[in-house]
Order: C-alpha cells, then sequence, then structure tokens
C-alpha cells in the first residue's frame, strides 16, 4: 500500500510552529509520516507567517519554491497566518496551490485533503466560522511543539488588544485561553516526554484567562504547571504586557528555582507620545518602577524587549527618547524592527511618514548600542558557572543554551567539554561575545 506522507515547512513564530505541530500530529493520527525531502511527500504544506510584508513575501517565495517541485498527484496547501487574511492573494500569487487553510482552521487539515483528494484540485478560501474556532479548543488538538529538550506550549491564541500597528487581531481573532485542564494535559505528556525545558507562549501571557473575566490568573496557571509536570526543571515565560506584569507573578518567579529568571516584555517604545498614537500603554513610570523590582527580588533576572523605529510621525526627540531609555535600562537582549504599515490597522491611516532610510538607520543606532550594552552584561559572566541546556554540537562544539537565552531569538552558550544533548550541566564561563558566552563543563 502506498505510504501517506506530508512535508511540513513552518515559517515564523512559536506560536506558528505549535500550529505546524499540531498539524503534524494530526496528520500521523491519520497514518501519515513526515519526510524530509518535499519530492517524495504527497503533501506538501507551507504554515505562513501574515504579520508583516516581508514574512509574507518569504511565504510566497517558499510556495513558488514548493510549486517548482511539485508533481502530478502531489498535494499543495499554504496553511497559517497569512492563509487566514490573505487566501485570495495566495490563490492568485501561486496558482499551483490546491488548498488554503486559516490558522484558525488548523483542525480541520484532514477534512481539507480529503475533500481535496475526493474532488479534483481548486483553491479553497478559509472561511471565518465559529465552528472553527470551538474546534480550535477541541481537547484532540495539542498545542504544543517540542524542539529537541525544549518545547513551546500554547496557553492562549488571538489578542483583544488593539496596538495600532499589529494585524494580530484581524488574522487571528480576539483571545481564546485554553482550559487549564488542557494545558496540564499537554504539560504532562511534554514531561513524559522528556522536555527539560517548557517554554509559555501566547500573543501575551499574561492575559491568561482574561476573556473568562478572570484577572492576574497566569501564576495560578504557572503553579498549577509545576505541579503538574514537576520533573521539568526549566519554565520559560514569553511575551509579557506591559502594565501586567503583576507583582504576584514577579513573587511567584522569585520564589521558584523552576521558572527562569528571564521575561520579554515586549515595549515598542519609550516615549509616552509615540506609545500613545501606537495605542499602547504609556506610562513609563510603571516600565521603570517594575523592572526595578524585578530585579530587585529576581537577581540577575534577563528582561528581553522589542522596539519600533519610525511609527508614523516618530520625530528626532521621539527617538531620542528611546536611544536614551535603551541606554538606560540595559536590557539582556533587544529586537528592534522597522515599522511597517499594514492594511486594516489602526495606524495605516496615519500614513507612512518616516523615510525607510531613517527608520533603518534609528534600527541601526539601537542595535549598534545594544550590542555594546550586551557585550558588556556577557563579560560581566566571566568566571562564573550558568547552567546550559545542551542543545547539540556545531563545528565540533557542544552548544546550548543558559536561563538568558530563549530558543532561536536569543544567544547561545559555546561549551568546552562532553555531554549529552538535553542536559542541563554546569558551564564555567571564560570568554564573552557580543550575543553568546564560551565555557568549559564543570568537574
Ligand atoms: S498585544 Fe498588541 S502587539 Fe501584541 S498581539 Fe496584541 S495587538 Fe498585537
Amino acid at each position: 500500500m502506498k505510504k501517506k506522507t506530508f512535508h511540513l515547512i513552518s515559517l515564523g513564530c512559536a506560536k506558528n510552529t505549535v500550529d505546524s505541530n499540531s498539524m503534524a500530529r494530526l496528520l500521523m493520527q491519520s497514518g501519515y509520516q513526515a519526510v524530509a525531502n518535499p519530492k517524495q511527500a504527497e503533501i506538501m504544506i507551507v504554515n505562513t507567517c501574515g504579520f508583516i510584508k516581508p514574512a509574507r513575501d518569504e511565504a510566497i517565495e517558499t510556495l513558488h519554491e514548493l510549486s517548482d517541485l511539485k508533481k502530478s498527484g502531489q498535494v499543495l496547501l499554504a496553511a497559517g497566518c497569512m492563509a487566514e487574511r490573505f487566501g485570495g492573494q495566495i490563490a492568485a500569487a501561486c496558482p499551483k496551490v490546491d488548498g488554503v487553510l486559516g490558522t484558525l482552521h488548523i483542525p480541520e487539515i484532514l477534512s481539507l485533503i480529503e475533500r481535496l483528494q475526493d474532488r479534483g484540485k481548486r483553491p479553497e478560501l478559509p472561511v471565518r466560522d465559529l465552528p472553527a474556532l470551538a474546534a480550535l479548543a477541541s481537547p484532540l488538538v495539542h498545542q504544543f511543539a517540542p524542539q529537541g529538550a525544549s518545547a513551546y506550549l500554547k496557553i492562549a491564541d488571538g489578542c483583544s488588544r488593539r496596538c495600532a500597528f499589529c494585524s494580530i487581531p484581524l488574522i487571528k481573532g480576539n483571545w481564546r485561553s485554553r482550559p487549564a485542564e488542557e494545558i496540564l494535559r499537554d504539560a504532562a505528556i511534554l514531561q513524559d516526554m522528556g522536555t527539560q525545558e517548557l517554554i509559555l507562549i501566547a500573543q501575551d501571557t499574561t492575559a491568561y484567562a482574561q476573556d473568562r473575566g478572570e484577572k492576574d490568573a497566569l501564576p495560578g496557571l504557572i503553579e498549577a504547571i509545576l505541579k503538574a509536570a514537576p520533573e521539568i526543571p526549566w519554565l520559560r515565560i514569553l511575551y509579557a504586557f506591559p502594565g501586567f506584569v503583576s507583582e504576584r507573578l514577579v513573587d511567584l518567579m522569585a520564589a521558584s528555582s523552576v521558572i527562569q529568571p528571564y521575561l520579554d516584555i515586549p515595549l515598542q517604545h519609550a516615549h509616552p507620545e509615540v506609545l500613545r498614537r501606537m495605542r499602547r500603554p504609556d506610562d513609563m513610570t510603571w516600565v521603570r518602577e517594575t523592572i526595578a523590582a524585578m530585579r530587585e527580588k529576581i537577581p540577575g533576572i534577563a528582561i528581553r524587549s522589542t522596539f519600533i523605529t519610525g511609527f508614523p510621525g516618530e520625530t528626532e526627540s521621539e527617538f531620542a527618547a528611546l536611544y536614551d531609555f535603551l541606554e538606560e535600562m540595559k536590557f539582556d537582549r533587544v529586537g528592534v524592527f522597522p515599522y511597517y504599515p499594514e492594511e486594516g490597522t489602526a495606524s495605516a491611516a496615519l500614513g507612512d511618514t518616516v523615510p525607510e532610510a531613517v527608520k533603518n538607520e534609528r534600527l541601526d543606532l539601537l542595535m549598534r548600542r545594544q550590542q555594546e550594552i550586551s557585550h558588556a552584561i556577557n563579560r560581566s559572566f566571566i568566571g562564573k558557572t550558568l547552567n546550559v541546556l545542551i542543545e547539540g554540537e556545531q563545528d565540533g562544539v557542544m552548544v546550548g543554551r543558559s536561563y538568558r537565552d530563549a530558543p532561536e531569538i536569543d544567544g547561545l552558550v559555546f561549551v568546552d567539554g562532553a555531554a549529552a544533548p538535553g542536559e542541563i550541566i554546569p558551564v564555567r564561563i571564560n570568554s564573552a561575545l557580543e550575543y553568546d558566552l564560551i565555557g568549559k563543563v564543570v568537574g
């Protein structure tokens, strides 16, 4: 009998990685096998990102590459965020795509494949309907993605905030927090799979259960996860929203040896006027006080943030305030992105007033300064010992991550010595690069 096979390319963020894993699990439960070579796959899937134009360009390019390889009998699907909002554009730009499966319709992948196989090939466009939203919360759909010894665990999807630049709510809809029992079930499964690092994700983890009318529910959820999966040694929280990092959350992080002293708080800007135009919290006093309290209660905490340059109307002095803030806060990790106007968002109506060259110049200025800050912080670790989760080998050297590094976005620790992937071992740091550290296994 012919083997059922699929090849899946996951683009975009960790939340998309989780959706890709959910699709792969549904396919495998139905007898499909994953194959690394797209030429050998009966079903080829690109899980697209649709957040900003460069991500959509990458999705179209990837679909074109697979279209070029596509042979008769193969099915090519575009799934994910771009497919949800711009399915028609995909169908027009990539005529060899057989089906378009929006991110809200991922549980329907098997029925879409069956329909395509039954009735020939013509593009299917996503339909936003409530049954599909309900299906997303189905207990059949696990929402996690193991990556080596780490695993992303999605606790909610969508976003009910309306930041002026952001198209996520238009793609993913409003907040939908997963029931705690499903999250705990997934955490226990990941523990059984040997997960060493559990990474909680959502568009905004601090909004967990706000859609159910609960306030500050994240700390309680984390406590329950720690009980449900007591053998997972590391837990990391991503994407906290300014204004919603509660004292209870900070105290829980301070008291737990499992919750890694690391927090990603995307601030986007530091000038109150720009933040107001962005429709984001503009209380910089809260930001300064909360970060100071976290640093006091959780010594050594690594804080990551992201910023946008060239938001409509950003003046020289507003940018200078952002630069000074970066200088003042000495974040461990920073990501900077140039502003892209996104169709349908509130800021699109403000025009794209800052020239691209200025956006990029401001981005470079921030990143160059941050590189120096990051290097200085890294140098302060020389002579210290950090626990490192080993991920594998690069050019004959062991590589891993410390509590200061989330996968894919932060730095690495290069380790002299022997250890197996998935082991957490003490490493004495002897050298520091801008973003990475170098050390030797202790003992
Ligand atoms: S909090 Fe704002 S930036 Fe983040 S996903 Fe929601 S709308 Fe977008």
